[in-house]
């Protein structure tokens, strides 16, 4: 038999496909610096074993007899604990897996009562500003600092109708990774009556979230951005609402039973979270997450020390290179996780990030990152270029970007 070392929990999990190596167009091959964890983190080495380990037993969840549907079971209620865990959510708060954070905030958009009221800040994500639609929906514009964001907030709730009241709070933003002053604004919807649904998709890969801590009542998060694969999300929160809605999917699952009338069926909806988990469950991606969770959730003080020292080396890097410019919400002071975006005085960001890629073996993002309003007011009508750290950044990865940059910026195209 052999015994298994436990890792020391000082030491940063590791991701899988760290020593890739990319083709430039030279031929050559180099380590590829992936400056993209805000799109897409890698997989963590624990959750690929973790999946490996369960891909000979999976099997339909709930309603096999089987022992391999039992196993199937059992890891998926475990993944729903896990995820419970990270967020701190409270007893009798719901986690119903989704496909991933824009899934989660639409069964939301539509498990909200009749004439809710939703209060929400225009430099959202995509997935967070789109999902609500009418006339019961008042957008603020993002104001230039956190304290002004919790008086336009304020200001907004006390115009509010009568009536449930939801505030859209994003953890820290895709575009320049500052972090908005979740429970500041939490305290004021919770005075106003509100409730507060927090993005956490790009909050929850760098900072513990604690829903208690912070007063929100519901948190959304993507599996891809914390380390696991594709296909598995989540909406923790609140049962009430959820048990009220109709469900989100219709099919098997979500169905306690149905009944034939003749001339119509009778369908009895299952229990939250099953009601909006319609269709056989994605139980290895749910399992993925689970695992990333419980990881991540173990290495805060380490995995916060390497992202802050890269951040700082980032950014003072970035300030060397002629004409950079960097995008902020609320000012460079701001507290932000590992995100920076930024434009080059004249030069093209399309052509910036290809030749990053092609010259330098490096990957970040280019284009307005799905958050159009944002980009184009903090970049003036210019796609601007996005960095973004994780587990799987180095201090040579920065230094070459920084590098890189610096010679395209004096060489020019
Ligand atoms: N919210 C934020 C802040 C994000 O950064 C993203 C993705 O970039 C999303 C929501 C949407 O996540 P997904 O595409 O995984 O649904």
């Amino acid at each position: 038999m052999t015994v298994a070392v436990p890792r020391p929990v000082a030491a940063l999990p590791r991701v899988v496909g760290a020593d890739l190596k990319v083709p430039l167009v030279t031929g050559q091959f180099v380590e590829y610096a992936n400056l993209d964890h805000a799109a897409s983190a890698p997989c963590l080495e624990q959750v690929r074993d973790a999946v490996d380990e369960l891909l000979p037993w999976y099997a339909s969840v709930h309603r096999g007899a089987g022992f391999a549907s039992h196993v199937s079971t059992r890891v998926y209620g475990q993944a729903r604990d896990a995820v419970r865990r990270f967020l701190g959510a409270r007893a009798g708060d719901a986690v119903v897996f989704t496909r991933n954070t824009t899934d989660a905030l639409n069964l939301l958009a539509r498990a909200l009562p009749r004439r809710t009221s939703v209060v929400l800040f225009d430099t959202d994500h995509h997935a967070a500003l789109l999902p609500w639609r009418g006339p019961g929906v008042r957008r603020l514009r993002t104001p230039s600092s956190a304290a002004g964001a919790v008086l336009e907030l304020d200001r907004a709730l006390r115009a509010c109708p009568e009536g449930p009241r939801l505030v859209v709070v994003t953890g820290a933003s895709n575009v320049t990774g500052e972090v908005w002053p979740v429970a500041e604004l939490a305290a004021v919807a919770r005075r106003h009556g509100a409730r507060v649904v927090l993005d956490a998709a790009q909050l929850a890969p760098h900072r513990p979230v604690d829903l208690k801590a912070l007063d929100v009542d519901y948190a959304v998060l993507s599996g891809h951005k914390l380390y696991a694969p594709f296909g598995a999300g989540a909406l923790v929160g609140r049962a009430d609402w959820l048990r009220a809605a109709e469900p989100y999917l219709v099919g098997g699952g979500a169905t306690a039973l149905v009944t034939d009338h003749g001339d119509r069926l009778g369908v009895a909806w299952s229990a939250v979270p099953e009601r909006h988990e319609a269709g056989s469950p994605n139980v290895v991606g749910a399992h993925a997450l689970g695992v990333a969770c419980d990881v991540l959730g173990r290495h805060w003080e380490r995995t916060g020390a390497h992202e802050r020292g890269l951040l700082a080396r980032l950014r003072a890097g970035l300030a060397t290179v002629p004409g950079v410019r960097e995008l902020s919400l609320f000012g460079a002071e701001h507290d932000r996780v590992g995100v920076v975006s930024f434009v080059v005085g004249g030069q093209d960001a399309g052509y910036l990030a290809a030749a990053l890629s092609a010259e330098h073996g490096i990957g970040v993002r280019d284009g307005a990152f799905c958050a159009h309003v944002a980009v184009h007011r903090l970049a003036a009508g210019q796609r601007a270029l996005r960095a973004s750290l994780g587990l799987g950044s180095t201090e040579e990865h920065v230094d070459r970007l920084v590098a890189a940059l610096r010679s395209l910026v004096l060489e020019g195209p």
